[in-house]
């Protein structure tokens, strides 16, 4: 069958589940605001809650510990304080630790000061260095550490469970930003023994601009709100719900949890078609975190001599949307801070293309991306022959 486009930027976002669409337009219909007592304002509440307990199903949370947001990089900012109590403790966090490969709303380190954060490195696979986390946590007092569950531009998974066992047994506390991970590996908040773990409604085919911060248990608080106001979500996040958006959120949620196994063996056989093909065409193509286990959607790679930003605008020309390894920031292309981690040679950093599949992804997606890289690859052949492309 063929296609127009070939969507292959999941990552970067989901198209929106028919669940969600459907669940965001009759929540558009519900006119009340959720804190009013009339039939119109508990009829919103009820979508808030149904919601709320479609995303603690998600994650295998209590739906009392679920807080809503505007998105991960609000999550991650809300947990990312030196004020995060647990029970019967109330001193301040005196250090954030933050792997290397952190997306940059977790690199930014929240409302720590620089000077209170301090990276952990990962090793060449892009998996966090163990060791190095254990020398850190054993130096600093009960500090927070930031881990993500899977990296978005590399898809490598984290030893998450490995990790919380470090951090808890020196008096830590771990967030955990498994913003890339549900509906497409396990999430289980109890599982990964996380005590905070951040959810973005749009990257598993809900909208954009709601995300959700759940906690382990009630004992975990959250002192220092960002927003303050009406208090809302129980005093955590003020301002009047985003109804439709958090409708929307559940809906998705639901249909990510009931369909996940399906889906992410759908991905990862249609991923292994990709790798292969992509490996037949360019011989010299390498896949970062290819040795580690990885998100069965994501594949980000390199092949010698090509430029990032040239292939991406080829691909898109051809009708396939991929993106780069490399970061955008005020029109500057930044090389990838995360491959730049890893430790890739300065020479691969700026030739990074990543490919991230979802649910929709079709066979003809694959065929239609091999074909366009095709393309791509003959081009760089002839260049390196010195014959005009
Ligand atoms: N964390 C990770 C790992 C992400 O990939 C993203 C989005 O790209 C975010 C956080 C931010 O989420 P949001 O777009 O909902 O703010």
């Amino acid at each position: 069958m063929p296609v127009e486009r070939s969507y292959l930027d999941w990552n970067a976002t989901a198209p929106m589940r028919p669940q969600a669409q459907e669940a965001l337009r009759e929540a558009l219909a519900v006119s009340g605001n959720p804190s009013s007592v009339h039939a119109e304002g508990r009829a919103a509440r009820g979508l808030v809650e149904r919601a709320r307990e479609q995303v603690a199903a998600l994650v295998g949370a209590q739906s009392s510990n679920v807080f809503f947001t505007s998105g991960g990089t609000e999550a991650n900012m809300l947990a990312l304080t030196p004020a995060i109590e647990t029970a019967g403790e109330r001193r301040p966090r005196g250090r954030l630790l933050m792997s290397a490969i952190e997306h940059p709303s977790v690199r930014a380190g929240g409302r720590f000061s620089r000077e209170m954060a301090e990276d952990i490195p990962v090793m060449a696979d892009g998996r966090v260095d163990l060791a190095a986390l254990a020398v850190a946590v054993g130096k600093a007092s009960r500090p927070l550490v930031s881990l993500m569950l899977a990296n978005n531009e590399t898809g490598v998974v984290q030893p998450v469970a490995e990790a919380a066992a470090i951090v808890h047994a020196a008096g830590g506390l771990l967030h955990v930003d498994a913003v890339q991970g549900p509906g497409r590996i396990p999430c289980n908040i109890g599982n990964l023994s996380a005590d905070l773990l951040t959810l973005s409604a749009h990257k598993i085919g809900g909208p954009k601009g709601v995300g959700a911060i759940v906690r382990r248990s009630e004992d975990i608080h959250f002192p220092d709100p960002l927003i303050r106001g009406g208090g809302q979500e129980r005093g955590i996040r003020a301002g009047t719900e985003n109804v439709a958006g958090i409708a929307g959120f559940g809906a998705a949620a639901e249909a990510a949890r009931g369909q996940f196994s399906g889906e992410a063996v759908h991905m990862k056989a249609l991923r292994d078609v990709l790798e292969s093909g992509l490996k037949a065409i360019s011989q010299s193509a390498v896949i970062f975190g290819e040795t580690a286990e990885r998100l069965p959607n994501t594949t980000l790679f390199t092949v010698e001599g090509i430029k990032a930003e040239t292939a991406i605008i080829a691909l898109d020309l051809d009708g396939v949307a991929a993106s780069s390894g490399a970061a955008c920031s005020s029109g500057k292309v930044q090389p990838s801070h995360v491959l730049a981690a890893m430790g890739v040679p300065p020479a691969l950093l700026h030739g990074a293309v990543r490919v991230s599949l979802g649910w929709a992804t079709t066979q003809a997606d694959v065929e239609y991306f091999l074909d366009a890289w095709r393309k791509v690859a003959s081009g760089l052949s002839k260049k390196e022959q010195g014959i005009a492309a």
